[in-house]
């Protein structure tokens, strides 16, 4: 009961983590709105909420458009009254190739879906939830905006996300709206499909667990961050990486 009448926003709640992630919440009573650009992707996802007892809402959304935001908003509002939590999940990857050979087309659309989704969202969020005074906001980093690795447009914008949380839990902290970030390192995703075997062959051997995540690892603790046992939980960066940002230059000493 704990849940009961919470209303959550969900960005690429499609497939992957954010629908891993939608659907956890469901299951323990949370209504849940997905937004995304694909509209058949979200419906499955709320087709698979409401076979759980669940209530969702699909609303085709690309978070790098302030006018499609406000938009998707504006309808979770009408349909639900109101939001109390928000996770920042929607994100695109590039290739690793070098700053030389990089599609300058990655840049443009890593900045406005990975830092300006977020900020869209986050600030229409807070409008929301300044004068109820309470809200969690969950953004999905990547070990990426922790340590150097080779991806040079989508690590500075996670860096960026990571920076964003600190500075809006502080601004939000009076309002007791938390602000929280989860950083994954490599979760069995489409999205880390898409670099190819030869890539998750070397992700493995170099996270020193040796395993990869799943969606529903991520899942939970994006639950336990909206929930009340993380009460006084705010502006924390989470690695969720299975030692990927622990390992430093152990490399060095070949181990
Ligand atoms: P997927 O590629 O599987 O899913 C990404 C989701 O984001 C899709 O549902 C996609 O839907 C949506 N999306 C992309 N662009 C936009 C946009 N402009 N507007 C709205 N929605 C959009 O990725 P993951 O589930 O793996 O990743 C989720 C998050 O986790 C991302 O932020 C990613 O950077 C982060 N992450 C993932 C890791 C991994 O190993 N998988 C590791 C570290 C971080 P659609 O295309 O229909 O819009």
């Amino acid at each position: 009961m704990e849940n009961s009448n919470r209303v959550a926003i969900i960005t690429g709640g499609g497939r992957g983590i954010g629908k891993g992630i939608a659907l956890h919440f469901a299951k323990n009573g949370i209504d849940v709105a997905v937004l995304g650009r694909g509209y058949d992707k979200l419906e499955q996802t709320v087709g698979e909420i409401e076979a759980l007892g669940g209530n969702g809402l699909a609303i085709k959304t690309d978070v790098g458009l302030l006018q499609d935001v406000e938009s998707a908003f504006d309808k979770v509002i009408e349909r639900f009254r109101k939001i109390d939590i928000l996770v920042n999940n929607a994100g695109v990857a590039q290739p690793t190739n070098p700053i030389t050979e990089l599609d300058l087309a990655y840049l443009d659309n890593i900045i406005n879906t990975d830092f300006k989704g977020v900020y869209y969202c986050s600030r229409r969020a807070a409008m929301e939830m300044k004068p109820r005074k309470s809200g969690c906001i969950i953004n999905i980093s990547s070990v990426h905006g922790l340590i150097s690795l080779p991806c040079i447009v989508y690590g500075p914008m996670k860096a960026a996300v990571n920076m964003f949380t600190h500075i809006l839990a502080r601004e939000l902290a009076g309002y007791m709206i938390r602000v929280n970030c989860i950083a994954p390192g490599y979760v069995q995703t489409q999205m880390a499909s898409d670099q190819g075997d030869r890539n998750i062959e070397l992700f493995l051997k170099n996270i020193p667990m040796h395993v990869p995540m799943m969606v529903e690892d991520i899942a939970e603790l994006a639950y336990f961050l909206v929930s009340d046992k993380s009460r006084y939980i705010t502006g924390a960066v989470i690695a969720a990486d299975a030692g990927v940002t622990s390992d430093g230059g152990w490399h060095g000493y070949g181990r």
